[in-house]
């Protein structure tokens, strides 16, 4: 949740005038009455307290968010793309493994590696997170297109003899 620091520092100015106040009429005013400033105070200092506790996990969640974002901003520049897609890269600076779903990089700055899945074409792959399929490897997918067309011509040429 994000912290309101325009509200907090409120509260803290509402804090420091009821203390002032206190602090000037202390002496005229009964035991009573001084009893019940004294409380409104506590409260004020308590609703300043919480929100900078609440400051102080925001702040430890945006450092948490940005160190993850660095980590994966060095992972990136450390890819390299093949057909529109980034993969890790060997030694040799070729790509190796699956590719990364695009979808979660650009959305949620993540590196999710995606899978081929059984029963689909070899130049698909699926991402496991957001769950979707992307068709990665044309040059394989033409690859295999022509083939069948050069399986089926010729089955058309066996025919016409
Ligand atoms: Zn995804």
């Amino acid at each position: 949740m994000p912290i309101d620091i325009p509200a907090a520092i409120a509260t803290l100015n509402g804090t420091i005038q009821l203390a002032r106040g206190l602090a000037e009429a202390s002496a005229e005013l009964d035991k009573a009455e001084l009893k019940l400033r004294i409380v409104g105070l506590v409260d004020q200092l308590v609703a300043a307290k919480d929100s900078f506790i609440d400051a102080r996990e925001e702040i430890r969640n945006l450092e948490t968010e940005i160190a993850q974002l660095k980590e994966t901003t060095a992972k990136i520049e450390d890819l390299v793309e093949d057909q529109d897609f980034l993969y890790a890269k060997d030694d040799q600076g070729q790509r190796t493994g699956q590719p990364y779903c695009p979808r979660c990089l650009e959305v949620d700055g993540r590196l999710v590696s995606m899978h081929p899945t059984i029963g689909r074409s070899d130049w698909d792959r699926v991402c496991p997170q957001c769950k979707n399929d992307f068709l990665v490897d044309k040059r394989v997918r033409d690859a295999d297109y022509a083939r069948q067309t050069a399986l089926i011509e010729q089955a058309n040429r066996d025919d016409n003899y």
